[in-house]
């Protein structure tokens, strides 16, 4: 059984100190709420400049939050300035890191390769990525969402050993949706990752189908998270606006 993933991408917000007293206050939430940290998995990305906070009072209290980035480098070390690599990040207790979200396919030169290479350079340092996919409101008018998602995924599994692809989350962010209120459907989240798992399972096998979360991201609120989590292949959310928030972020946890 895949246990859900409740991810908040902070994007470009919260310096550390800011990162701080949200994990704190959402910690007492959580903790109020008797939540259940083994039901559904909770996980911040923040900033390169608010990870070492956040992972210094993860670790002082033993809390059961994990966290990761944002991007990373795809290279090792060296003369790459104003990069990050993967090995500081797994240094830092990093768990996860999102690669291709559609911002830094838009702003970055972020093309296939490059994401491909992101996705083995987080592999290879011992953490998971959360691979972004998802059409735009183009390819939707055009009724080819579903090919241009799974194409995405396929993309990148496709250089990938069935191991490696066994150790990714997927995140399905139609761009549409994110930042604009515009959520999708629950049959929507749940068409796209119906077929990204059947495409799973044609290139690797059912295990790796079965073993892959799959997250619906873009305009998650407390108000549609029980109907998205509810449908079958949806095993939880990226989350931008309302991760920063932390009753909404507490308050889809609970639901999910
Ligand atoms: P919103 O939740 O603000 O729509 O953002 C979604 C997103 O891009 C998460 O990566």
């Amino acid at each position: 059984k895949r246990i859900p993933l409740v991810a908040g991408n902070w994007k470009m917000n919260f310096d550390h100190l800011e990162a701080t007293y949200f994990v704190q206050k959402l910690v007492w939430l959580l903790r109020d709420a008797h939540f259940d940290y083994h039901r559904c998995e909770i996980a911040l990305m923040p900033s390169f400049t608010s990870i070492r906070s956040v992972q210094v009072l993860v670790e002082a209290d033993h809390l059961n939050i994990r966290y990761g980035a944002q991007s990373v480098s795809v290279t090792t070390q060296g003369a790459f300035t104003g990069d990050v690599s993967a090995d500081m990040l797994a240094a830092l207790g990093c768990s996860y890191v999102i690669v291709g979200h559609s911002e830094r396919r838009k702003y970055h030169p972020e093309d296939d390769a490059n994401i491909v290479d992101q996705v083995r350079a987080v592999l290879t340092a011992g953490m998971q990525p959360i691979l972004c996919v998802g059409e735009s409101y183009e390819e939707r008018r055009q009724g080819i969402e579903l090919d241009f998602a799974v194409g995405q995924v396929h993309d990148v599994t496709r250089d990938l050993s069935s191991d490696q692809a066994a150790k990714l989350i997927i995140a399905y962010e139609p761009v549409w949706a994110i930042g604009t209120g515009m959520v999708a459907t629950p049959q929507t989240a749940q068409d796209a990752a119906r077929a990204i798992r059947n495409d799973l399972a044609a290139t690797f096998d059912t295990n790796v189908a079965d073993s892959v979360r799959i997250l619906y991201g873009g305009s998650v609120s407390s108000k549609n998270a029980a109907e998205l989590i509810s449908e079958p292949d949806v095993d939880g959310f990226l989350i931008g606006g309302a991760a920063l928030d932390t009753d909404e972020l507490a308050a889809i946890a609970r639901l999910t």
